[in-house]
């Protein structure tokens, strides 16, 4: 007889790691699906290119068909095991008026986390000069809110190719947690459908290197992330999955100081919110420390910088829901009037602290728009019910997908607030 599990979750980034982790505790009978894999060696850009999402042959990042560079992983942990380790609550006020109170497991998950601002002690002397400039132009500028265990940083800089020393809070440790209560975890295998009857799910068909597979099961959960969910919706046949994409568009101002770095420190050492709530954006500090990643963020002025007298700032925007994610998994995403309106205003900000910090302005360059916090393509209140349920009976989204709009902030801590309400509400 062909097994059916209780619940089949789909990924395991932030979203599907907290909920099986979470219904673990229930002594249910839980497969948990991944298309990537466990990686053992990771922190350096070799290893990146084998778990970011990129062309198989020359490696260029995945990008929109307008050419916004669209970053994530897929690789046990997902895109939150390559996070700068940022966690702000974001959103909180808006999902409160939809009547999704998080208090409680937002409590509940900084504690796990061990949330915190970042240690002073792993903070640069480069980042200290941005912010003591960013105070002298009247502009806040704060410790970013960390799950890093200043015991174990090394200030290698890498935080975004993966953590060598575990410093860094991961869903690994989510998953676990899972595996040792029990839960099923099935690795290099890509969910293409959900299964359903008479609106109800059945469960799922999957696919591995060697052969296609279907699986049962009573409930099926989708933790794919903001652009695979809504290619496993349209699938499945709930076609309006996909649109309103989000990727919170950022850009970089780098330019050269004569002796100050961001090397030794976490990537996003520092923040500041003071523009968040009116114009839709954050800084924070923040240069990217190998040559081949700043080529593809800016091309050749990007290389030739010497690594070890860049500053820069990083302006982050919540940017208009304008993109869409079609049913080949191809995305549209354009940098809108608005969008380039905020990020112009943060560069100009970002400029002036930086020439205070002694950086010369004659060196300044901009990166392309990128984007690496992609959802709103599955959103409550349009493709789910403020219960994550879909309007197949049984089949849940819990991921970057159901934010209704973007949050310009880092979203993990929030999915997995809004997953551990799945788990509670499932069980
Ligand atoms: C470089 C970088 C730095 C970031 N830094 C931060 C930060 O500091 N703080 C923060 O809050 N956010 C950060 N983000 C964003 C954050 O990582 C994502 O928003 C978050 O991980 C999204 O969670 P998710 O559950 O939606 O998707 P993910 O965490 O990406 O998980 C989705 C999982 O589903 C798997 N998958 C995809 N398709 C399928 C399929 N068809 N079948 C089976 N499995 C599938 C993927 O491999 C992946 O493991 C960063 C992102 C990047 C790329």
């Amino acid at each position: 007889m062909e097994r059916e599990f209780d619940y089949i979750i789909v990924g395991a980034g932030a979203g599907g790691a907290t909920v099986a982790k979470e219904l673990s505790k229930k002594n249910k009978n839980i497969l948990l699906i991944e298309k990537g894999n466990v990686e053992k060696s990771i922190g350096t850009f070799n290893d990146a290119l084998r778990y970011f999402d990129g062309s198989k042959i020359t490696k260029i990042p995945f990008k929109s068909k307008e050419g916004v560079t669209l970053w994530r992983a897929f690789m046990a942990g997902g895109s939150a095991f390559v996070a700068a380790g940022n966690y702000i609550r974001s959103f909180e006020r808006e999902f409160k008026s939809m009547g999704i109170d998080l208090e409680s497991e937002f409590l509940e998950a900084e504690k796990e986390l061990h949330v915190a601002p970042l240690d002073d002690s792993l903070i640069s002397e480069g980042s200290r000069t941005i912010a003591r400039a960013a105070r002298q132009l009247g502009f806040n500028m704060e410790p970013m809110m960390k799950a890093i265990d200043p015991s174990k940083c090394i200030r290698c800089g890498q935080c975004m190719l993966g953590c060598r020393t575990g410093a860094k809070w991961t869903p690994i440790e989510y998953l676990n947690e899972a595996l040792n209560n029990g839960v099923e975890i099935m690795y290099n295998t890509t969910v293409d459908k959900v299964i359903s009857e008479k609106g109800t799910v059945k469960g799922v068909l999957a696919h591995n290197a060697k052969e296609q597979i279907t699986l049962n099961a009573k409930k099926v959960i989708l933790s794919a992330g903001g652009l695979s969910t809504p290619v496993i919706l349209q699938s499945s046949g709930i076609n309006e999955a996909g649109t309103n994409l989000f990727i919170d568009i950022f850009v970089c101002i780098y330019g050269l100081h004569k002796d100050l770095s961001l090397i030794n420190e976490p990537q996003m050492a520092m923040v500041n919110l003071d523009f968040h709530n009116e114009k839709g954006f954050l800084l924070s500090p923040c240069v990217n420390h190998v040559r081949q990643i700043r080529f593809i963020e800016a091309g050749m002025k990007g290389f030739a910088m010497p690594t070890k007298r860049i500053l820069g700032i990083m302006i982050k925007i919540a940017d208009e829901e304008s993109g869409y994610v079609y049913p080949d998994g191809s995305v549209s995403k354009i940098v809108t009037n608005q969008d380039r309106e905020r990020l112009n205003f943060g560069t100009a900000i970002s400029k002036k602290i930086l020439e205070k910090a002694g950086v010369d302005p004659d060196t300044f360059i901009e990166t392309h728009p990128a984007g690496a916090h992609p959802g709103g393509t599955a959103a409550i209140g349009r493709i789910i019910d403020t219960n994550l349920e879909t309007r197949i009976n049984n089949l849940y989204v819990c991921d970057a997908s159901v934010f209704p709009k973007a949050p310009g902030m880092p979203p993990i801590l929030t999915i997995i607030a809004l997953s551990k309400r799945l788990a509670n509400h499932l069980s």
